[in-house]
């Protein structure tokens, strides 16, 4: 069988082949580390991150989770802005668009300026997204890249099993929600 080089830095990425969406890079317990978007080329973005001092990437890197959006109907930009604002993720310096706002309704009118329209909850447009999670894969000789054959979709989804650990989309962002619940009085 004909092998297809499918992974960047450990992930198998072969059917993200021309989706567009952010992306999270998820440490062992879930935590999300970093967000960034991807206009077309995943496997060329995930490899173009580095480790080290400005480096996104870390050893403790497990999980790329993918929300995958289409940039003609959400300006990834933006969307991207958004959801570092939601989750806080540590990698990401700066909140950009959203710095300084203190509630919902703020929030929602710096997005429509730009074009993101926000329509009921936050978690609700949050989970309107597909959402992919990807567990690292590593070489017999751990160099995080590897030939494999292309996997199906389904085995890199992730259900929920209900638990506090759950890594499921919908349990990652309700449990954010939680920790901010203060930003929704
Ligand atoms: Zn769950």
């Amino acid at each position: 069988m004909k092998k297809e080089y499918t992974h960047a830095k450990g992930f198998n990425v072969t059917s993200l082949k021309e989706v567009a969406g952010l992306y999270f890079f998820h440490n062992i317990k879930g935590e999300v580390e970093y967000i960034g978007k991807c206009n077309n080329d995943f496997k060329n973005r995930i490899n173009s991150h580095g480790y080290g001092l400005h480096g996104k990437l870390s050893p403790e890197t497990v999980y790329l989770r993918v929300i995958i959006a289409d940039p003609i109907n959400y300006p990834l930009h933006v969307l991207e802005n958004f959801f570092i604002w939601y989750f806080g993720s540590q990698k990401n310096k700066s909140l950009w668009l959203f710095s300084g706002v203190e509630n919902e309704k703020g929030l929602k009118k710096i997005a429509k300026s730009h074009n993101l329209y926000i329509r009921g909850s936050l978690e609700k447009f949050i989970l309107s997204f597909e959402s992919v999670l990807i567990k690292r894969e590593w070489d017999e000789n751990n160099k995080n890249i590897r030939y494999g054959e292309i996997e199906q979709l389904s085995s890199r989804e992730i259900f929920c099993d209900s638990t506090q650990s759950c890594l499921c989309y919908r349990c990652l962002v309700i449990a954010e929600r939680k920790n901010k619940g203060i930003l929704y009085l």
